[in-house]
């Protein structure tokens, strides 16, 4: 079969809610795929930050290969010998007191919203608690999740929707001070909005963040899924400004992009209000998602990817900025989100001439494109995908 039989049986024989770049990848390594005719491309979208530790990364592939020959999975009615491990160094890794382990990002902010609820009928002896979540957020798929999007595509048609959200404008504490009421219970907010186009908020409003969930008496709860571990130069997006939230959402890089592991930590007075048969997941918390996730955790705690992405990271955002057709680059790391001028050409169309010219990346929100390779990424590729991305902007 050659690409375009792949895509034709694909396209036919599967739902069509993604719109994927024609190209079909055979095989991977580092911060490169090969497709099954054998071109090689400068991966820059890295499993939207799933593959932060690169593509086979040996260490995780490694953990990986052991644990299948021993055991892949129990459920959680059994405790397995890899389970504490993961739960201690993940929690350990967030200076919280314990980890609630899942699959999907969607199932760990689905955790954190029950956490909080609970939390806030428990704790606070709320009624009717409410959320603040922010405009343009993006916290995954289910129907809980798309009720409080902001976005039409990802909301419209799947009401009626679940109450209990307040949505406000993201980067203004104020639009925050003004939501909370007696019935508030937490702030859901991304450190840095990953799918709106990474929108980096402004200075010290993770603090002030803190500060009104703080006084207010309230739970921060970070999505670090896309953010986290490692893509912004730290270990999560909050440590730009020495924020501790309550809540983590972790996943996507969790799992290093073996497996789907996905988790939320905090301490003991929050995640401990689930208890037996309240909350759960068939493969939460499973041996060969717990092997994946100590080897990621393990290859956080020495620093190497943070480094790299702080590294490899400054003066990227720079290059970017002087290349013809963009109007804005915004990010942290090796996390970048290019707006291209519109009248130039859309996001989709500059994806297809990257495509072309050896580099994948994705579009978002028609002009804008992203920009997060694995952590992997040598300076001499960023050279050679900057080249190529102004390349691809000069041919319109
Ligand atoms: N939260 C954030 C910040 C994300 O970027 C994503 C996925 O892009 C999710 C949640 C949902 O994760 P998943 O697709 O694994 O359900």
């Amino acid at each position: 079969m050659n690409t375009r039989d792949f895509i034709e049986l694909s396209e036919s024989r599967s739902a069509h809610n993604y719109h994927p770049l024609p190209v079909v990848i055979a095989s991977a390594e580092g911060a490169w795929v090969v497709d099954v005719d054998g071109n090689r491309y400068l991966d820059c979208l890295a499993g939207y930050s799933s593959l932060n530790f690169g593509h086979g990364n040996p260490e995780i592939l490694a953990a990986a290969r052991d644990q299948l020959d021993r055991v892949t999975l129990t459920s959680r009615a059994f405790y397995h010998d890899r389970f504490a491990a993961f739960a201690a160094g993940l929690a350990e890794l967030c200076g919280k007191d314990m980890i609630l382990p899942m699959n999907t990002g969607a199932e760990a902010v689905e955790t954190a919203i029950k956490v909080a609820r609970k939390w806030g009928h428990e704790v606070k002896g709320v009624r009717e608690p409410n959320i603040i979540v922010m405009e343009d957020n993006f916290h995954g798929r289910t129907t809980t999740i798309v009720s409080f999007s902001t976005d039409p595509d990802a909301r419209d048609g799947y009401g009626p929707y679940t109450p209990g959200f307040r949505i406000v404008k993201y980067g203004s504490a104020e639009a925050i001070r003004e939501a909370v009421d007696e019935n508030t219970v937490a702030v859901l907010i991304e450190p840095i909005q990953g799918e709106a186009g990474v929108l980096v908020p402004p200075d010290g409003y993770l603090a002030q963040v803190r500060e009104i969930c703080t006084s207010a008496g309230i739970l921060m709860i970070a999505d670090e899924i896309q953010s986290g571990l490692g893509r912004t130069g730290e270990t999560f997006a909050c440590d730009h400004e020495g924020v501790v939230p309550d809540m983590y959402v972790l996943g996507k890089a969790l799992g290093g992009g073996v497996v789907p592991v996905s988790a939320v930590a905090a301490d003991a007075d929050v995640l401990g209000v689930i208890r037996p048969g309240q909350h759960g997941s068939t493969f939460g918390g499973n041996p060969l998602a717990c092997a994946v996730g100590s080897a990621v955790v393990a290859i956080l705690n020495r620093g190497e990817f943070q480094r790299r992405a702080r590294e490899l990271g400054a003066g990227l955002h720079e290059r970017l900025r002087e290349l013809p057709g963009v109007v804005a680059v915004r990010g942290r790391g090796l996390w970048a989100g290019i707006d291209i001028d519109p009248s130039l050409a859309s996001g989709r169309q500059v994806c297809e001439a990257l495509m072309r010219r050896g580099v994948l990346a994705k579009d978002t929100h028609g002009s804008t494109i992203r920009l997060a390779p694995p952590l992997v990424v040598t300076a001499e590729d960023l050279a050679w995908m900057v080249d190529r991305l102004g390349d691809a902007l000069s041919a319109f």
